[in-house]
């Protein structure tokens, strides 16, 4: 089973890491724990799409069937609302 260490900010201004196994179904968002409902589908090169698992409060159509994560959904300066 893959192992995954993930470092939450906290209001106090501390860090939280945590490791353990993935959650398969887990939005890939840092500190965010919705189950995810679709896959970035940004072109990283090679034929690559990002694939980073994304709930649907994460996620940004930009197209039919075509989801952006908010990091790529940023790079390509696409508005969420
Ligand atoms: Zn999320
Ligand atoms: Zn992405």
């Amino acid at each position: 089973m893959r192992m995954k260490c993930r470092v939450q900010q906290l209001e106090n201004g501390g860090m939280r890491i945590t490791c353990g196994p993935v959650r398969q179904s887990a939005c890939q968002v840092a500190g965010c724990d919705e189950d995810h409902v679709a896959l970035c589908d940004y072109r990283a090169g090679d034929g690559k799409t990002c694939d980073k698992q994304i709930c649907g409060a994460h996620r940004t159509r930009v197209g039919a069937n075509i989801d952006y994560c908010p990091d790529h959904r940023d790079q390509i300066g696409i508005n969420a609302k």
